[in-house]
């Protein structure tokens, strides 16, 4: 597991990201509607799931980069790309697991005290494009960096 930021340098924070939708991924910033998915696993009718699938991460809070290793050792071959989550993305620190309520995914406060943190929040209107995320994908072993911090996600950085 990748323990320091690979950007700046800093202790990595762990955790869990909750995934409540199926996420396509797309290399280009416009996904077809049988593009691939990844953050697997997430039982769902359709695109959304009753209850979000939580997955053992990693991020940086200085860099905002949320990782999603596998169990696999790997030296990390990240491609660049897109991914278009139909729900928010949301994070809980450390150990702690979350219970939804009845009212997920309206609330982020889950039964046992433990509150979500959104990282990434689908636009609306929920168009395909207007989801969208910067990430990287490691094509060996599947590991996802998801770029949360980049509020301008429709555009590219002009610096
Ligand atoms: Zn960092
Ligand atoms: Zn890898």
């Amino acid at each position: 597991m990748t323990t320091s930021c690979r950007r700046c340098g800093r202790k990595l924070e762990s955790g869990s990201l909750l995934v409540a939708s199926v996420v396509h991924w797309s290399p280009k910033p416009a996904v077809g509607f049988f593009g691939k998915t990844v953050l697997g696993g997430v039982v769902s009718r359709g695109t959304y799931a009753g209850r979000p699938t939580q997955f053992r991460a990693a991020r940086c809070t200085s860099c905002r980069v949320c990782l999603v290793e596998t169990e696999q050792a790997c030296d990390h071959w990240f491609e660049g790309g897109w991914i278009f989550p139909y729900a928010k993305l949301r994070w809980v620190s450390g150990d702690d697991v979350f219970t939804p309520t009845f009212f997920f995914p309206f609330s982020s406060r889950g039964r046992n005290g433990v509150v979500a943190e959104t990282l990434v929040a689908p636009g609306f209107p929920l168009t395909i494009s207007g989801t969208r995320c910067p990430a990287r994908k490691c094509s060996h072993c599947g590991a996802l960096e998801i770029l949360y911090g980049d509020e301008n996600r429709t555009k590219q950085l002009s610096a």
